[in-house]
């Protein structure tokens, strides 16, 4: 998953992914960065 760096939204790469490129079809923003999936939350059980 992606979240566009604009507007906040999260979505699949399929969602973002066109032929030039990556866009956001909310925003038309073309920065993303990778959403962690939940798991990760379970790296700070110390
Ligand atoms: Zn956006």
């Amino acid at each position: 998953m992606y979240i566009c760096v604009t507007c906040g939204k999260l979505m699949s790469r399929e969602e973002i992914e066109m032929p030039h490129g990556v866009k956001c079809p909310y925003c038309n923003g073309k920065v993303f960065r990778k959403a962690r999936p939940d798991w990760s939350k379970k790296v700070e059980a110390r």
